[in-house]
């Protein structure tokens, strides 16, 4: 396998007094597209969130392309490569799709990606591209937030609940798209709520349990009853 491009190392995370994440530890290595499933409360945003520096770390439970960034700053960790689409979306309701599509581009990162490959990607962005990112369905919304962290040229990309509460036909286009994201290098992270698509597009998925990793392995070889095992800690 090819070398890590992100290692977690103990990763704990805390909201106050209260432990959410307890010494987390994960790979994930160039290229690979990772899924990370879990019930609800398991931890899955806590992991993104401290991954992306919205959760102070100490420095060297996470180090990315070996440099440990743990305890930096949310913008320092995008302008080195990591992006996160977020759940909920989370995009500029006074600007529109055009606008929220270039506050990714204020990362000044050199790559592949610009407005018109992410247009090319997903056409009807370019459709509605003057429109207020608020007139658009919840998937075109999804859309706009994959864009936007497209738009950063991001080595590594994190998709918090992808498909959660959007149309199973949208689902699908975003999934299509996929490797066409993921196919110039660049790796994924992918918490998903739906089992059968994150292992169907991952390479290797870990499973979360009360803030601990339950489970570690390749997406296909994993048995239905690890998981149920895993994600619920029925015996
Ligand atoms: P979901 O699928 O519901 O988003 P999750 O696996 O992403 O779940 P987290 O959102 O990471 O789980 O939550 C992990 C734990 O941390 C839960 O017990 C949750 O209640 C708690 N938690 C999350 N955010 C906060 C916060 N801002 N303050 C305090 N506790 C929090």
């Amino acid at each position: 396998m090819s070398e890590p491009i992100l290692t977690l190392a103990g990763l704990d995370a805390f909201y106050g007094d209260f432990q959410a994440l307890f010494g987390v530890d994960l790979t994930v290595s160039e290229g690979e597209v990772l899924a990370i499933i879990g019930a609800n409360g398991a931890g899955k945003t806590t992991l993104l969130r401290s991954i992306s520096g919205l959760i102070g770390n100490k420095a060297d439970q996470v180090q990315f392309r070996g440099a440990s960034i743990g305890a930096e700053r949310p913008d320092v960790i995008a302008q080195m490569g990591l992006a996160m689409v977020p759940e909920g979306r989370q995009l500029f309701p006074s600007l529109s799709v055009e606008e929220n599509l270039m506050i990714g581009g204020r990362v000044n990162r050199k790559g592949p990606w610009n407005l018109q490959k992410v247009f090319d990607l997903f056409p009807i962005l370019e459709e509605r591209k003057a429109q207020a990112s608020t007139s658009l369905s919840g998937g075109q919304q999804q859309m706009v937030a994959i864009g936007r962290a497209l738009m950063a040229n991001p080595d590594l990309i994190m998709f918090d609940e992808i498909s959660l509460g959007l149309a199973p036909v949208i689902i699908r286009d975003i999934y299509k798209a996929l490797p066409g994201i993921v196919g110039g290098g660049m790796s994924a992270v992918i918490v998903e709520q739906d089992i059968t698509k994150a292992l169907e597009v991952s390479s290797r998925v870990y499973c979360l349990q009360e803030g601990r990793v339950s489970l570690e392995g390749k997406s296909d070889a994993v048995s239905r009853e690890d998981i149920a095992r895993a994600y619920f800690g029925v015996e």
